[in-house]
């Protein structure tokens, strides 16, 4: 029998008196879409938490505010000259000022039960692995932890004994449908996709997108990176990449279809037949509400699915023409650790460049094909062995992809 990594604890105990206490959390990215919507999942049952840390990358005026509202111990900004902004706003409040990454890293190892690691790119890999490192649950949002190193990131959490909780709509809808049941029995998990703001486009159309049309999307309001990322479709590769890793299945098992409504998060394909699915209103505050109470289940006040308003729900497959980036992200995972982490640096690079207006939209997965098939060439093709190793191989795929950006023509 094949048991699901990291779900040992899925028989639901009832609630304990160890359950009624209150929960302490740190929140990795406060001031980002998952962690506004972690503190508006948290305002709704205000006596069931209390806050360690909140930290963010350079805005020191709005974590100060939230740090204020939760009561936290620390806020922790990672752009070091931003530190005397926080310290000022943070004058008088008791709340503990800090700066620059190994603060992070440092707030994110204090004892607390469950870490929302909200961090948005690789950056949040070394916090998110000193949170499990130190024992805490992990709610994650930040799945570059798990492209850039997955296999890392996923060994060093069972030798923590600790339990990864997906807050990814589609892997949490995932959990939700596998929990308690036997791998072996999974013929297939199939991952869903709004199709983006561009799921109509043709690709002409689609190689002179703006970046404005590119951050509309249909159904979720959410950070600029995984909005892009949404557009390309590279997020649902990066996706497949995070569930391989997740739930432990072979990338031949996972598929990925295309559902405009968004309603339908994820399935499990069981052999005899049966698929179970897991449907919510496309809002995060609804998988991050399960995360921070699993086992169990909390009231939430996230938007509920009204089935017969919505009316009508389709699937269709992806279109790997017009979306090359999950075809690009596909082949990366067959290929090893070392070519997802290479793609997700350039991806971060490249994105930034098309945001910026450096590249043009299509150029996006082909800056991360590229960076894969030059990274070959000099000789990066072997999997990192450590965190240390992950980065380096991270900085690698920047430069590299820094230097295609640079060589294409701006549009
Ligand atoms: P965001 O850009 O809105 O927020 C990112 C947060 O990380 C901010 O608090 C920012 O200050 C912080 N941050 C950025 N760079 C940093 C650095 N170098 N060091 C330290 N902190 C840094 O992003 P988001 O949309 O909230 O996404 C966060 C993560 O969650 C991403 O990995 C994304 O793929 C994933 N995710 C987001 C959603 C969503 O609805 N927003 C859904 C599923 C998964
Ligand atoms: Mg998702």
């Amino acid at each position: 029998m094949v048991s699901l990594p990291l779900m040992a604890e899925v028989a639901v105990p009832p609630a304990t008196a160890e359950e009624a206490l209150i929960k302490r959390v740190t929140i990795l990215g406060a001031t980002g879409s998952i962690g506004t919507s972690t503190l508006a999942v948290m305002a709704d049952n205000p006596s069931a938490y209390e806050v360690e840390a909140v930290t963010a990358f350079g805005n020191a005026e709005r974590l100060a505010q939230v740090a204020k509202k939760v009561k936290a111990r620390v806020a922790v900004i990672a752009d070091r000259s931003a530190y005397d902004a926080l310290a000022s706003a943070l004058a008088g409040s008791g709340i503990e000022a800090a700066a620059g990454p190994a603060a992070i890293e440092e707030a994110a190892s204090r004892p607390v039960d469950i870490v929302v690691a909200g961090i948005v790119g690789a950056a949040g890999l070394a916090p998110t692995m000193a949170a499990i490192r130190a024992g805490a649950r992990i709610a994650l949002a930040n799945k570059e932890c798990l492209v850039c190193a997955g296999d890392l990131f996923m060994g060093e959490a069972r030798k923590a004994g600790i339990t990864i909780l997906p807050v990814d709509s589609e892997h949490n809808a995932i959990f939700q449908a596998l929990e308690g049941r036997n791998l072996d029995d999974v013929e297939k998990i199939i991952l869903t996709a709004s199709g983006g703001p561009f799921r109509d486009w043709t690709k002409e159309a689609m190689a002179a997108a703006r970046p404005e049309e590119a951050l509309k999307h249909p159904n979720w309001s959410m950070g600029p990176k995984i909005s892009i990322d949404s557009a390309t479709l590279m997020n649902k590769g990066l996706e497949v990449i995070e569930a391989h890793h997740l739930f432990g299945i072979d990338s031949a098992r996972l598929d990925v279809i295309v559902h405009p409504q968004s309603v339908v998060h994820g399935m499990v394909a069981y052999r005899d037949g049966s698929t179970i699915a897991q449907m919510s209103a496309p809002d995060m505050r609804t998988p991050i509400a399960h995360c921070l109470a699993w086992p169990r289940r909390a009231r939430d006040a996230g938007t509920r699915l009204d089935l017969a308003r919505v009316g009508r729900l389709t699937f269709e497959r992806p279109d790997l023409d017009r979306f090359p980036a999950l075809r690009v992200a596909r082949a990366a995972l067959d290929t090893g650790v070392w070519a997802t982490n290479i793609l997700n640096a350039a991806n971060e690079v490249a994105v930034a460049a098309y945001l910026q207006g450096a590249v043009r939209f299509l150029d996006i997965a082909k800056v991360g094909e590229e960076a894969i098939e030059r990274a070959a060439i000099q000789g990066l093709g072997r999997p990192p062995g450590t965190i240390k190793e992950a980065l380096a191989l991270d900085r690698e795929g920047r430069r590299i992809a820094t230097a295609l950006v640079a060589g294409r023509k701006a549009p």
